[in-house]
C-alpha cells in the first residue's frame, strides 16, 4: 500500500512542480525559510505518518534525539495549554531545515501556493503579509492582489488559486485511483501519543 501512496506522491509532486514553476515570479521560498513549519497543527493522515517514519529511521542518533526532545517538549506544553487549538513548531524542524524533507507530508508540499476559496476568491499564503510569497503583487491596504502590480511584471501566468487544499488532496477519489488508504487524520503531534516516542 505504501508503494501506491508513493506513486500518488510522485503524481502530486509533478503537478506541484508545474504549479510552482508557473507562479515563480511571486514565490520567494528559499532554503532556511521555515515560517510555514512553525506555529501550526500540521494535519497528517495515517499513510503520511507511515511514510514519514520511513524517513525517520534513516536519521542519525543525534538528529533523532533532537526530534525526540522536541516531541517531548511539545507534548509537555500541550498539557498546560488552555485554548482550543494547540499550535506548535514542527518537531522535525532543526536549524530551520526539515530533517525529513523527502518524506514530509502533503500539507508541507503545497504550502507557498495560493488556493481558491469556495466563493472563488484567491487565498494567498500567510507569509505574503511577512514580505514573502505574493508580497510583490499584493496590495495590503485593499487586501487583494493588485492587477497593476501583476501587469508591471508582465508574467506568463497570473497569480492563480490552485485546487490543492488538504481536504481535496486527501479526497477518497485519490485513494481509489491509486489504490491505497489515507486512514485516520489528526494533527502531527497527536500521532506521537499513540505511536510512542520517536526513539
Ligand atoms: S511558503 Fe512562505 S514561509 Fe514557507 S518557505 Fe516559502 S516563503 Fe517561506
Ligand atoms: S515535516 Fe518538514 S516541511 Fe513539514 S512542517 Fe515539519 S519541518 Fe516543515
Amino acid at each position: 500500500m505504501l508503494n501506491n501512496y508513493i506513486t500518488y506522491l510522485n503524481f502530486l509532486n509533478e503537478k506541484l512542480d508545474k504549479f510552482f514553476r508557473q507562479q515563480k515570479p511571486y514565490v520567494f521560498c528559499k532554503k532556511g525559510c521555515s515560517r510555514c513549519c512553525r506555529h501550526a497543527q500540521f494535519p497528517y493522515t495515517s499513510i503520511e505518518i507511515t511514510y514519514l517514519l520511513q524517513g525517520l529511521i534513516k536519521l542519525d542518533k543525534e538528529t533523532l534525539d533532537i526530534i525526540s526532545s522536541n516531541v517531548d517538549r511539545i507534548l509537555e506544553e500541550e498539557k498546560t495549554f488552555q485554548g482550543d487549538r494547540f499550535r506548535y513548531d514542527c518537531p522535525f524542524l532543526i536549524n530551520d531545515a526539515c530533517s525529513v524533507y523527502e518524506y514530509r507530508g502533503i500539507v508541507c508540499r503545497t504550502f507557498g501556493l495560493p488556493t481558491q476559496a469556495p466563493d472563488g476568491a484567491l487565498l494567498i499564503p500567510f507569509c505574503c503579509y511577512e514580505g514573502l510569497n505574493y508580497s510583490n503583487v499584493f496590495d495590503i491596504d485593499k487586501n487583494k492582489v493588485s492587477e497593476e502590480k501583476v501587469r508591471a511584471l508582465n508574467p506568463e501566468f497570473e497569480p492563480y488559486g490552485y485546487n490543492i487544499s488538504y481536504e481535496y488532496l486527501t479526497n477518497p477519489d485519490f485513494e481509489r485511483g491509486f489504490n491505497f488508504s489515507f486512514g485516520e487524520r489528526k494533527p502531527l503531534i497527536e500521532w506521537f501519543k499513540t505511536k510512542g516516542n520517536v526513539e
